[in-house]
């Protein structure tokens, strides 16, 4: 292979390198290809950005050397400076060591030396976290700074927010030094690996494995996976076969695997899929529709969750509503009433949130959900806020059912689901003429982006339009279930009569 002159390295180059020479190569040879748009990630960077500000009040009184507005030697050549002003605590230093770039959460003096604390939005240290801090003692070291002590500062989830944010709670921090100290003894190797990768003028010849997920989903997967098929091996659920074992013998389309080194459920999905087929247990289905009575309230929540908790009586993580859709069934094939609730953009929404639920749901109905677990968690959570409305809120959650069970157990199944009971692969496949193509807001996590884009408009009609937007989502979550539960009722009155 031809080399070309390398270039210089960053941390989060490094690291995608670790995790794929592949990528880190179309990282800095981008080819002509239409990546699909990842709306999640600015939104994803300013958490990371508030964690981080949030962090340094761990350490008060530091500098900081920003990234906007200085250049690179100008972030350099500040930290220099800030050092040997004998500043105790910097953050954001920026070093360079043999063309790597990095800067340092929270550098902190400790007597000749300095303690590295790295701050991640996660509650948990990772492998590839430490692999982070390796590179930045690395370049420390190789710049003439020697390390003490690394930490890596992750969010507590077991925190509650009483007032204003405590850092110091809100934050564990624990030493992984030796480990850190044991990752950096390779570094060097690794560093002259990834660069020479760098310097290669073809793309490596890395397949497609477990690496593309791990630590991370890979931005390149749109790419490198381009040649897998429709209907392959990829598309079997749930754990079974090692699908990377049959990619490796060639084996990659559905139809080419051998049926019997299938478990059951994968097997149903490959033959219903190859031979275009549904299944159909209406038995089954009719035990499952004894389970549930009238009125039937059909109900969905929208939450958020930030690492830093935004409301008093909150967890880091924790799912907080903000909304719901509610259809509402007297009878079976009744066209149901609808009632909704959206927070307005400002101030904790529970209270009011889960008074109107209340209101609207009575306590004899049967609380049709889709995927119980969470809508329980929720209400759960609710009870425990609020113990005046506990026994309200126990009344209906005794009274929750699954609409997603016939379809985890496949009662029902549809070639269309790809192996799936997830409702956004049940509603088109069960009810084709619904569907959430197209919508301005189309799954739980654009909600909640929308949510917090909500809480920071300004402009009347952009914050009307969006409102609108979230109001049509989480309403179709709801219809979609009425009608889904038609075509089960459908099922059962077809196969009586
Ligand atoms: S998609 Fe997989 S093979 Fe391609 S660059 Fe990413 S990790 Fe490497």
């Amino acid at each position: 292979m031809g080399k070309r002159r390398s270039s210089g390295l960053s941390k989060s180059l490094i690291l995608k390198g670790i995790q794929c020479q592949r990528a880190l190569w179309l990282k800095k040879n981008p080819p002509d290809f239409e990546f699909p748009p990842q709306p999640e990630l600015e939104a994803k960077f300013a958490a990371g950005n508030a964690v981080g500000l949030l962090a340094q009040q761990l350490f008060p009184g530091g500098v900081e050397v920003p990234y906007e507005g200085l250049s690179f030697p100008a972030q350099l050549a500040r930290t220099r400076e800030l050092i040997d002003d004998g500043a105790e605590v910097i953050y954001e230093a920026s070093f360079s060591f043999s063309a790597i770039f990095v800067k340092v959460d929270i550098l902190v003096r400790d007597g000749a030396a300095w303690q590295i604390h790295e701050v991640k939005m996660g509650t948990s240290v990772k492998d590839v976290n430490l692999d982070d801090v390796a590179i930045q003692r690395y370049v420390l070291n190789g710049c003439g700074l020697s390390v003490s002590k690394s930490f890596l500062v992750h969010i507590d989830n077991s925190y509650v927010r009483r007032g204003a944010i405590e850092a110091d709670k809100l934050f564990a921090s624990e030493e992984i030094s030796l480990k850190v100290a044991a990752r950096q003894q390779s570094m060097t190797e690794l560093v002259a690996e990834r660069r020479e990768t760098m310097g290669e003028t073809a793309e490596p010849d890395i397949d497609i494995g477990p690496h593309c997920n791990d630590p991370y989903a890979c931005d390149y997967i749109p790419w490198c996976w381009r040649h897998i098929p429709e209907d392959s091996i990829f598309d079997l659920r749930g754990s079974g076969v090692d699908k990377f074992d049959l990619y490796s013998r060639g084996i990659v389309r559905l139809q080419d695997v051998p049926l019997d080194t299938l478990n059951a459920a994968q097997r149903q999905q490959a033959e219903a899929t190859l031979n275009r087929q549904d299944a159909t247990d209406p038995q089954r289905v009719t035990a499952f529709l004894e389970t549930l009575w009238y009125p039937i309230c059909h109900l969905d929540f929208e939450t958020f969750n930030t690492p830093i908790p935004k409301f008093d009586g909150t967890r880091p993580y924790q799912q907080v509503p903000f909304q719901f859709s509610l259809h509402v069934q007297e009878s079976a094939g009744a066209e149901p009433r609808h009632f909704e609730y959206l927070a307005p953009p400002d101030g904790d929404p529970r209270r009011e949130l889960i008074e109107r639920l209340l209101a609207v749901v009575p306590v004899d109905a049967c609380v049709l959900t889709y995927n119980q677990a969470f809508e329980k968690g929720v209400l759960r959570e609710l009870a425990k806020t609020f113990p005046d409305l506990a026994e309200a809120i126990d009344e209906r959650l005794a009274n929750v059912r699954d609409l997603m069970v016939p379809f985890r157990r496949r009662d029902v199944y549809r070639w269309q689901m790809r192996g799936s009971y997830s409702i956004k692969e049940v509603l088109p496949a069960m009810v084709p003429e619904l569907s959430y193509a197209g919508m301005a807001i189309a799954d739980g996590m654009a909600a909640m982006e929308a949510y917090h884009e909500m809480c920071a408009l300004e402009d009347p009609v952009a914050l009307a339009e969006l409102r609108r937007a979230m109001l049509e989502y989480c309403r179709l979550d709801t219809l979609a279930m009425v009608r889904i539960l038609g075509e089960l009722e459908g099922i059962v009155a077809h196969s009586a009569g």
